[in-house]
């Protein structure tokens, strides 16, 4: 038996502007890895399911970036992008979206959670802070895998049409 040896894990490529709860939840799911086995497999324990729920606070320590960094395949200077950059104020909760955003690429932008960013700059549309039609609150990003309301199904992409201009 060869104890060196890492089991082959799906690689999963990280988005611009990525959120670390969505990207977990993405490496998750391709290699059918629970938040506990993630952290076990990587030894960092059970803080995988606190991240993707952004309890930050102990914020993520280098030495477990880098032993995470090993299991996902993806630098530790990466994954610290994943996180808010030092002095900006963050809110975790709402977590908000752009729909217009999520129908040309599915991902939880981190900057959508940025206290002072009410709009998408991309398309000049205020950010939604819960499903407009049904106001249920969206689920943590590492949740998001089918990106629909899970109460009444309405698709992301399609919440475009009830965001307000933001002007
Ligand atoms: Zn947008
Ligand atoms: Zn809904």
């Amino acid at each position: 038996m060869d104890a060196g040896i890492q089991p082959w894990l799906f690689h999963v490529e990280p988005y611009a502007g990525e959120s670390l709860s969505h990207f977990l939840g993405r490496f998750r799911r391709s290699n059918h890895l629970t938040p506990g086995s993630l952290g076990q497999l990587a030894g960092i324990g059970a803080v995988v399911a606190r991240w993707e729920r952004f309890h930050l606070n102990p914020p993520p320590s280098q030495q477990e970036l880098d032993t995470l960094a090993t299991v996902v395949g993806v630098s530790a200077e990466r994954l610290a992008e994943m996180l808010p950059p030092q002095g900006v104020g963050m809110q975790w909760t709402p977590i908000r979206l752009c729909g217009a955003c999520c129908g040309e690429t599915l991902y939880h932008r981190m900057e959508w959670q940025y206290k002072s960013v009410w709009q998408c700059d991309r398309h000049q549309l205020k950010l939604l802070s819960k499903c407009p039609k049904c106001e249920a609150p969206f689920k943590m990003p590492a949740l998001w895998e089918d990106g629909i309301c899970h109460r009444c199904h309405l698709t992301f992409s399609a919440m475009r049409t009830y965001q307000k201009s933001a002007d």
